[in-house]
């Protein structure tokens, strides 16, 4: 299947200022000639160029977020003008969700379908960290046993590293950005250097919502910058999606000098599917596992736990669901399934297809590039089957579109499997006993549970046990995740408390 599609400076959206980068809530002049290439999965080919920001901007991020914390007014605002400016910026980024899913297709080959609909609700994420704010008890006044009063008070932390992958770029940048900036931090974000364009749609909201200087930059790099980002002595607070494995270095960097960190990190959740519910009803919520985001989302259920009995039944589903589902032109609104986002991840889910094949498990369906596509990172919904929770398919995160299917005998082993893994993001109960779901759900070590399929909902607390993060984002646990705490004692209640 042969595909076009434009080049950035021809594409139906583009950024305003593709060669500039965002410094301190200002277009300015990059400090290198570097560029990131933006490669095109559905043709493999460079679409556009940004520039890569380079040490130096990095140190000129930091020093205006630094400057614009320590002596400029933002966390010193009201809480009715900073929730003020939030919604402000939820109106602009409203006003452009069709570029931030048209960019987010365009770079990582996800269903134009799906990035509408994920790049609509970044807006409402300004909205909700304004009510959160809006509701939160910046000032618990407390009576002292010993007489006089503590006044517990929530101080913004400082500046704030954001850093975020490439599998739901301007999704999982707003969710951070939005709670720094309610709280009264700076932010200084770093997107993955394989998709940094939506970042500049967020740059011109923010600019457009007129934050005070130094509240806000982009430094979209690589590797070094980020680094260099991770250990700056400027930066209060790291908060990181992305691979275990670099959440790991960068909490031991942090530890260094006790930086605070929030991380959000990989899954290998798991579905166990009851003995109350038919294959059928279980089909849209294991298919929405490999469609949408190509199995490249960290909640993805990539383990399902089914009877031992009821195995062959769901294989032939499977096997049929999966070879059905519409893979294609991720700009074709009929298309379900688009591409790998980049060469990388595509060599990565080949590679576990051989190590499943060699672990003895039975590949039901796909595990390859599917017939017809000789172009661009396609891989077809793959199912493994005959899995023992100790292979390698079972423990390790592939992120993408593959699922392994485990059997159990009992609910307390499938309760146990479940359990059985580093990883503790999300897992879900696939049953039309909602009692039932409650009480398993209980016994589940992971950070949130759904019913019938994963479920995300930002206003809900997010994060992970285990290895998959420390931290939450979402809901007042997100907003408090920006926040120092700080105890006042004075011996009677202060003016401002009474008045
Ligand atoms: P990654 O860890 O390789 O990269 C993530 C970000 O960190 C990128 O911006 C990258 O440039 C930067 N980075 C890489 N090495 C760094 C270093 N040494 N120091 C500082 N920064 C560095 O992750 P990835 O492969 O791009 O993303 C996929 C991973 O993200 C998966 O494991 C997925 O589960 C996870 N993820 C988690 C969540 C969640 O909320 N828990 C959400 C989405 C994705």
């Amino acid at each position: 299947m042969q595909m076009t599609v434009p080049y950035l400076s021809d594409a139906p959206f583009q950024p305003a200022h593709p060669q500039s980068l965002f410094i301190a809530n200002r277009w300015v002049q990059p400090a290198s000639a570097e560029q990131l290439e933006i490669v095109c999965p559905m043709t493999e080919e460079v679409v556009g160029e940004v520039p890569a920001a380079v040490v130096a901007d990095v140190d000129r991020a930091v020093a205006a977020a630094r400057a614009a914390f320590d002596s400029g007014p933002w966390p010193k605002t009201s809480v009715a003008e900073r929730a003020g400016k939030l919604r402000e910026i939820a109106r602009l980024l409203k006003t452009r969700a069709d570029a931030l899913a048209w960019l987010w297709t365009l770079e990582a080959g996800a269903p134009n379908m799906f990035t509408s609909r994920v790049s609509e609700n970044c807006g409402m994420i300004f909205e909700h960290y304004a009510d959160v704010l809006e509701k939160a008890c910046l000032v618990d006044a407390r009576q002292r046993a010993a007489g006089g009063y503590a006044l517990v008070t929530q101080e913004p932390i400082g500046v704030v590293a954001a850093i975020v992958p490439w599998n739901a770029p301007i999704f999982l940048a707003v969710i951070k950005v939005a709670a720094a900036l309610a709280a009264g931090c700076t932010v200084v974000l770093k997107p993955a250097p394989e998709t940094p364009l939506d970042a500049y749609i967020l740059a011109e909201c923010i600019e457009a919502a007129d934050l005070p200087e130094g509240t806000f930059s982009i430094v979209a790099g690589g590797r070094e910058a980020s680094d260099h980002l991770v250990r700056h002595p400027g930066v209060d607070k790291v908060t990181f999606t992305g691979s275990t494995a670099t959440g790991k270095h960068i909490m031991s960097v942090c530890a260094d000098r006790v930086a605070r960190v929030t991380l959000e990190l990989g899954g290998k959740s798991a579905a166990i599917v009851l003995d109350d519910i038919a294959p059928t009803d279980c089909l849209p919520g294991i298919l929405g596992q490999v469609m949408g985001n190509c199995g490249q989302a960290c909640v993805t259920l990539s383990r399902i736990l089914v009877q031992r009995d009821r195995i062959a039944e769901f294989e032939e589903m499977l096997e049929h669901a999966f070879s059905q589902v519409r893979l294609g032109d991720p700009f074709d609104p009929a298309t379900q399934i688009g591409t790998l986002a980049m060469e990388r991840q595509f060599d990565k889910v080949n590679e576990y297809v051989r190590i499943g094949r060699d672990e003895g498990a039975k590949l039901v369906v796909g595990g390859a590039r599917p017939a017809g596509f000789d172009r661009g990172y396609f891989f077809a919904p793959t199912l493994f089957s005959g899995v023992d929770n100790a292979m390698r398919i079972a423990r390790e995160e592939i992120f993408g579109p593959v699922l392994v299917m485990i059997p159990y005998d009992t609910v307390d082993e499938a309760v146990a499997i479940a359990n059985d893994s580093p990883y503790g993001l999300h897992g879900a109960l696939f049953t039309h006993d909602a009692d039932r779901a409650y009480a398993l759900a209980r016994q589940l070590r992971t950070g949130s549970v759904g019913l019938n399929g994963n479920t995300m909902d930002l206003t809900m607390p997010f994060g992970g046990w285990k290895q998959s993060g420390i931290g939450r984002e979402g809901g007042p646990e997100g907003l408090a995740g920006f926040f120092e705490e700080k105890t006042i004692y004075l011996p009677s209640m202060p003016a401002a408390m009474v008045a």
